[in-house]
Order: C-alpha cells, then structure tokens, then sequence
C-alpha cells in the first residue's frame, strides 16, 4: 500500500467517527491535536507491536498510556481473563478474586493497609480526596501546576497534557465556586508550599502529588521535595496523597513511595493495576481508610467497582510482574534508547532534554532543564510534532504530545530498542 493510501485510511475512519463521536474519540488525547493529522485506527496489538487499520506495525511507546507494562495481550493475562470471562462478567456481590488482588497490593506497596478498587483513575483520586477532607474535616487542596489526577471538577485546574495541548487552562463547563478549596503549586517548589501551608493555617485537608510528574512529560521530583511535603504534611495535620496511578506498579513493585521510600498516607492507584481493562484503586493507613462507608461516614461506592473481569486481568498482571521483576533491565534499556536519542540529536545539533527514570521517559525540544510545568511549557512544539511524524512513519509510535511520558513494557527488548534508534537517526536526519 502506498503511504498516501495508509494515510487516506485513518483519515477515512476517523471522518466517519466524527460523525458519531464528539471529535472522534473517547479520550481527548487520542485525537492527535497536539501533533496534527489523523490519529492512527488500531485494529490489534501484540507485545511491543500496535497494528493498524492501515496495514502499519509501529513499536508502541505510548502503551495505553502505561497501562501496559507487560506489553500487549501478554499471555498469562489473556488466558487468565478467557477462563473467568466464562464464569459471567460482574456479579454485583463480593468475590475471593478481590480480596487477593485487594491483597497483592497491599503486600506490595509500604504504606497501604487497607485498599479499596475503582473502576478508575479518577474515581480513586476522587475517593482519596473526599476520604482526606472527611479524617481532617478541612477543605482546601494542594496540587501541582501540570498535574492530572482525572477529570473531577475540582482537580481541573492547570491539569496538564490534555488541557496544556488544547490551550486551556481549565475546563469550561466547572463552576468556580468548585475550584475555590483548589489551590495550584509549581512542582518541585517546597517554599511556595510551605508558605501557602502557613498563610492558610488550619485549612488544607490534602496535599496530592504525582510522586514523579507524568501528566506534562516525565518530570523528577527534585532530591527532598517528597520528602519535604511528608514533612509539612506531618507539621499541618495534612493528608499527603501520592497520585501512583503512573508511578504504581511503574518505578519498582512497590511504587514511587517504594523507590524514593518517602510514604504517603493515601495512594491512588489505575493503569497497570488494571494489566489493560478499566480499574483504580485507594488506600492507605488503617485509620484512615476506617471512615470509608460502609465502616465509617464517607461515602464511596461503584456498580461495577472490582468486577472480576478487570480484577482478573490485574491479579495475573501483578503476579507475573512479582516474578519477572522487569524493572532492572527495562530501566538499563530505557538508558540505553535515550542515551541513543540525546547522541543523535547531539551529532545534529538538535537541542533537546531528555528526562527519564525507570522504564519512562520524555523527550522535550528545548534547551531550558525541564522541571516544572513552566518549563515544559518553552518546548518546541512544533519541532516536536515533525519528530513525532518522522517516527510515525518509520513504524515507531510515541506518544501524542511532547507533554506526555512514553513507556517500556518487557516486550522492549534490544532489537526493538535497536530499531527505534535507527527510525530516531533517520528522523533527526529529515528534520
Ligand atoms: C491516568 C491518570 C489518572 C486518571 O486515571 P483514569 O483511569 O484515566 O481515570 C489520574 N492520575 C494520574 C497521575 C494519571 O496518569
């Protein structure tokens, strides 16, 4: 097929979608605004591989947004889920399955006693906050400028990729007066903190933080930052939520709070607890998580929350990553793409930052060190979307948008990292 047929393709289907979707998608960032054209139709995937709608293969960095750190349609998970599929798909009563997941997370992340499963990301941020203000009795809320916890109304405020890629920086449709106990902090600026903690003495119910920024590119926490809220958060009587529904399951088994061992009181958990299906989760200390109805006043509830369809396919996905332990060597692989990266860009003199850790990474095509949300904002965007088409078209697909993270799974092995050094090189050389 010619490239030009590929391309009328996508284009094709996503026409049609408009006509049924608002703007085509089900997700704002899917749509490829942030880098122009049509976004790619998938039709399967397989490991490290996305296939295409367009006969395209391209090795998938941005792996359902990190969801899928045993890449796609692994194994043990899909067996695992055919075998419990047969056994009906939600009961609306308790089940064993989520209690041993409940439990492989509990086992695995420090400061979680007690868990309890979402059907998503959103939804256990949302818990976790309303569980904070219920045990401190305060309202305001602390958070991060570039920052996404979900789309709840009142986290909607400087909530980076998405919103940083549309140009808002809130979204219409969220009343102030919903916005009002949201107050928005630089990331890695502890004194700014600590003053708006002193000025409001008495007020602030929760501090939340992504552990290592992921929602405008990967950005890491400086040293003492996280340290440094648990600190305040101890001196204020302030419920410190670590956002992990990235880091989770993502940096090591026990999470960001595992690898930088600063611990949260609350957790929220997504993506990778789900292996690919749609879940969430929250928890924390036992004393807090007490006040969760049905034991205590604050109420949280979900039709379909812990459904064995998603609890499954998190189960099998936990386990294997408990025994694969994959994050040594994905993380000597994500050096060894990104050292490759910055040497090419270096050879060319293309100026660009990369900021990596674990098995994440984003590249910003900037020459500023990028370690907040203002920072990432003086990217070259533009040079960011031909990079991104460049890539495309030699069959490697990144994410989106120069404000999101890109991913390894364990099917990220050294001939894929080869390949995509090669499309980087010849990408770079085109630009
Ligand atoms: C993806 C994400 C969420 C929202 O999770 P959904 O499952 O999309 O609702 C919340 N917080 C962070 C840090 C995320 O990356």
């Amino acid at each position: 097929m010619t490239k030009e047929k590929t391309r009328n393709i996508d284009r094709e289907l996503f026409e049609t979608a408009k006509k049924y979707i608002p703007g085509g998608v089900n997700s704002p960032v899917r749509s490829f605004k942030a880098v122009g054209g049509s976004p790619v139709f998938v039709k399967r995937a397989k490991g490290s591989r996305l296939y295409a709608e367009n006969g395209g293969c391209f090795i998938d960095y941005c792996l359902s947004w990190g969801a899928l750190m045993m890449g796609h349609a692994y194994p043990r998970v899909i067996k695992g889920l055919e075998r419990v599929i047969k056994r009906g798909t939600s009961y609306g009563a308790v089940t064993k399955a989520e209690t041993e997941l409940a439990k492989l997370i509990v086992e695995a992340v420090p400061s979680i006693d007690r868990v309890r499963l979402t059907n998503s990301g959103t939804e256990a941020v949302m818990g976790a906050v309303r569980l904070a203000r219920g045990h401190t009795k305060k309202n305001a809320i602390i958070k991060f400028e570039g920052a996404y916890h979900g789309h709840a109304d009142y986290l909607l405020d400087e909530a980076g990729s998405g919103m940083a890629t549309l140009g808002r920086s809130a979204s219409s449709g969220v009343p102030e007066d919903f916005t009002r106990y949201t107050i928005s902090l630089p990331y890695n600026d502890l004194k700014k903190v600590e003053s708006m903690v002193e000025k409001l003495n008495g007020k602030i119910a929760a501090i939340i933080v992504e552990p290592v920024a992921a929602n405008s590119g990967v950005i890491i926490p400086e040293a003492e930052f996280l340290r440094g809220l648990r600190k305040i958060a101890d001196k204020f009587n302030i419920v410190l939520i670590f956002d992990e529904v990235i880091t989770g399951f993502r940096l090591s088994y026990g999470g960001a709070q595992e690898f930088f061992d600063v611990k949260p009181d609350l957790t929220c958990l997504g993506k990778i607890i789900g292996g690919g299906l749609p879940i969430g989760a929250f928890g924390g200390k036992k004393e807090i998580m007490r006040l969760l109805a049905p034991e205590g006043s604050v109420y949280q509830a979900g039709t379909l929350s812990g459904n064995p369809v998603a609890v499954t396919s998190g189960i099998s996905t936990l386990k294997e990553l408990k025994k694969v332990n994959p994050y040594a060597i994905l993380e000597k692989r994500k050096e060894k793409l990104c050292s490759g990266i910055k040497s090419s860009a270096e050879k060319r003199g293309i100026k660009l930052e990369i900021n990596s850790i674990g098995s994440m990474f984003s590249i910003f095509f900037t020459d500023r060190k990028v370690k907040n949300f203002s920072t990432a904002k003086t990217q070259d965007t533009d040079l960011f979307k031909e990079f991104f088409h460049g890539l495309l078209k030699e069959g490697v697909y990144f994410s989106p948008s120069g404000f999101e993270a890109n991913f390894l799974s364990t099917f990220h092995k050294d001939a894929e990292i080869n390949k995509t050094l090669e499309a980087v090189e010849r990408t770079f050389k085109a630009m």
